[in-house]
Formats: C-alpha cells, structure tokens, sequence
C-alpha cells in the first residue's frame, strides 16, 4: 500500500532557518547580519559568508527593494503549483543588499522592467502557506 504524496510544499525548518520561517509566516523577511563586518545576507547561514565570524545578529529587513529579475511560470514543476499557473517569481534586491526569490503580484508582466520598486508583505503561496510576496509600489503602477 503506498501513502497519498501531499501537494504540499512545506519548508523544512531547522534551528538555523527558525528565525527566517516565523517572519515569514508573517510576510516579514527575517536576515541575518554579522556583528563583526556588518555584512548582510540571505539565505541563513551558520556563520559570516565574508569571514567565517560567528557573531551573529537577526533583524527584520524593511521589506522594501527593487526588481531585479523576474519570470513567468507556465509549467509546473511541483503538484502544489499546478493551480497557480501561470504566476509571476521575482528576484528582489533588498534595500539592506541581499536579494530574495518570491511571488510578484498584482502585476501585469507587459509593464514590468528591472529596478521597479517593490514592497514585500504577507501574501499567499503555494501549498496554502502564507509568505513574503513583492508588490510594486503604488507609484509604478
Ligand atoms: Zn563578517
């Protein structure tokens, strides 16, 4: 007998990611910033990318960016996605530098180009999740 596979997609939290997931849950983008060069970053890492330092610091970004990349998917590649099709991913580049794979929307992609300004909030993903979704700024739209 083989067990029903969930379409789910549920990420898989760990002691390290904890911090980035409970924000996220809440449409907040949680980074990480090394106490000793100040360098930020994302996704979460056991230790400064630029020097190995272990003094560690979280803290919730402003949630505000840029577009730096976008595309439109049209093919599923997970169950979970196939009813949101097609839909928009971005690539944002953070105000605090490090940039973020996630859903664009409310957008129309005739009118996208890079460097658009855009705010992150809660919005809904795949799975029934919520997550951080970018929206343009009202001003570009
Ligand atoms: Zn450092």
């Amino acid at each position: 007998m083989t067990s029903p596979i969930s379409p789910r997609v549920v990420p898989e939290e760990s002691e390290l990611t904890a911090p980035y997931w409970a924000s996220a849950q809440l449409g907040r983008v949680a980074l990480q910033r090394c106490l000793d060069c100040g360098l930020v970053w994302h996704p979460p890492a056991p230790s400064c990318p630029a020097g190995a330092a272990h003094r560690i610091e979280w803290f919730e970004s402003s949630g505000r960016g840029r577009l730096y990349s976008y595309t439109v998917v049209e093919h599923a590649v997970h169950p979970a996605v196939i009813g949101a099709l097609p839909y928009l991913l971005a690539l944002v580049a953070l105000d605090e530098g490090p940039r973020l794979i996630c859903n664009l929307v409310s957008a129309d992609p005739s009118n996208l180009s890079a460097d658009l300004p855009v705010t992150l909030s809660a919005g809904p993903a795949a799975g029934g999740l919520t997550l951080p979704v970018a929206r343009l700024d009202e001003s570009t739209t």
